[in-house]
């Protein structure tokens, strides 16, 4: 039922529709960011999350956009610095679900630098990459996650760079929650985002996110062909690091589902204590700051 100006009454159970904001996505048919933006907006269903209690923050690049297309907070920012922006949101303002969004060159390469640093403090970002091995917004040039021999428009003899592995890069970072998802099952990128936002402390989630206009369809029947559910395997153990290296580096698969999660001290919470522990037995003024600059 609505209220006179169209909003729910508070009896509504909130639906994926309500987290999105009405623009209609400008993505090529058939672009895997659709489904992303259907699982983030589902994973926010299923938590129940209030819309002005999230911020979604991103980059530049086609995925990049998914924030317009959602009525959360949102802040579409500059090239590669996603992680820092929300990091630094989520810092000021703890009670907020902040997730940060992008494509593989900019979460990767242009803002790879940060990636170390914010899962090694373990700040409780939900990180989403929408990775297609490819610059689409700017045409198709070749991107840290393009495979070796793959010809884009800067590589047209085939690329003859090694490949970033994403997967492997998060673990030697000692991220506390590691996984990696897919564009082809909705259903799957849903609970794991479900998992990624549960989760204490920074999460990053991998989604092997087709760019069909820059990659072909032969993407879609790479990810089809040769994934593989490890949360079906016997021994299945998400704490156990040295699995989720062999699910990270293995050629025979790609590994889909939660590879490692161990939750840990985060730095928000660090930081509490510290301000607490310095607060405590004084009280501070601006004046006793300044003496400790000004002699
Ligand atoms: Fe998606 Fe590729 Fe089109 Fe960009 S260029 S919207 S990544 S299909």
């Amino acid at each position: 039922m609505a209220d006179f100006f169209g909003g729910k009454m508070t009896e509504e159970k909130i639906t994926p529709k309500d987290y999105l904001s009405g623009l209609k996505p400008i993505w090529c048919p058939g672009c895997g960011d659709f489904a992303v933006l259907n699982a983030v907006a589902k994973a926010m269903a299923t938590m129940e999350l209030k819309k002005e209690n999230v911020a979604v923050v991103s980059g530049i690049g086609c995925s990049s956009r998914l924030p317009g297309y959602l009525s959360t907070y949102g802040f579409n920012s500059i090239h590669g610095r996603a992680l820092p922006i929300a990091a630094g949101l989520k810092l000021s303002r703890p009670d907020l679900t902040v997730l940060a969004v992008g494509g593989d060159g900019d979460i990767f390469s242009i803002g790879g630098n940060h990636l170390p640093h914010i899962a090694r403090r373990n700040i409780d970002v939900k990180c989403i990459v929408m990775d297609n091995g490819i610059y689409g917004l700017t045409k198709g040039q070749v991107s840290p996650t393009t495979p070796l021999g793959e010809k884009t428009v800067t590589t047209t003899y085939g690329s003859i760079e090694d490949p970033i592995q994403p997967l492997k890069l998060l673990l030697s970072y000692e991220a506390s929650f590691v996984a990696q998802s897919t564009s082809l099952d909705l259903n799957h990128m849903v609970s794991t985002i479900v998992a990624a936002m549960k989760h204490k402390g920074f999460a990053f989630v991998n989604v092997r996110s087709p760019c069909v206009t820059y990659r072909g369809k032969e993407q879609y029947d790479v990810i089809r062909q040769r994934s593989k559910y490890i949360d079906k395997e016997p021994d299945y153990d998400p704490a156990d690091m040295r699995k989720a290296w062999h699910h990270a580096i293995t050629p025979e698969y790609i590994s889909l589902g939660i590879l490692y999660q161990k939750p840990r001290d985060t730095y928000d919470e660090r930081q509490l204590r510290l301000r607490e522990a310095a607060k405590a037995g004084r009280e501070w003024t601006l004046e006793d700051v300044m003496k400790g600059f000004i002699k």
